[in-house]
């Protein structure tokens, strides 16, 4: 639903109000999940923009993820990909590229995926200032539901 989302085109508020009598149809453990991804992870990432003066910045990050960053900074990185060939999915992973291509031609992709793309740059990127840049600009560009307060968050 997230482009629907980003878009105004539905409210968390009637996605909620629907969802909660479907646990007759599902789980209860999976309508409390769909529950916490839509408010609590939704609403979080609207907060994190709203009080982060730079959110969209690599100096956002908390002091603890560029501590570690910093510490793996200088480890052997034997594939580092261009933006342009990162975009145009050539890489030498084929199931990356099948979801950079799912992002090109659908402006969509799975969550769990999106985790995996966005390490992925991490590991191919020269440095994590670099990456963060290159998923970033990447993200909300292609993606429907980028430019979204999740979209930063989530980068992030
Ligand atoms: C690297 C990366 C980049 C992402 N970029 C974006 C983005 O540009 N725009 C965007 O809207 N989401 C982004 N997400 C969050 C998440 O992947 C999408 O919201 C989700 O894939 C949308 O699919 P869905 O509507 O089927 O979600 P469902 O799993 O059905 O969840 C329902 C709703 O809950 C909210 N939600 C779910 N997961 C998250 C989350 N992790 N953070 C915040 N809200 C969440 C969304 O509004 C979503 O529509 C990103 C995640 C990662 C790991």
């Amino acid at each position: 639903m997230s482009p629907y989302l980003h878009f105004g085109q539905i409210s968390p508020l009637e996605l909620a109000l629907r969802i909660a009598p479907a646990a007759k149809f599902a789980s209860q453990a999976d309508v409390d999940s769909y529950l916490e991804e839509l408010i609590v992870r939704r609403e979080l990432a609207i907060n994190y923009c709203e009080f982060t003066e730079n959110y969209d910045s690599y100096d956002a990050l908390p002091g603890w993820a560029k501590q570690t960053l910093a510490d793996h900074a200088k480890d052997p990185r034997p594939n580092l990909y261009t933006e342009q060939q990162l975009e145009s999915a050539q890489t030498a992973d084929p199931w990356w590229n099948a979801a950079q291509h799912e992002m090109n031609t659908t402006g969509f992709m799975h969550n769990y995926m999106r985790m995996y793309w966005g390490k992925k740059i991490l590991e191919w990127s020269p440095t994590p200032q670099a990456a963060f840049a290159t998923t970033l600009r990447l993200n909300n560009k292609l993606f429907l539901d980028g430019r979204d307060p999740s979209a930063f968050a989530n980068v992030a």
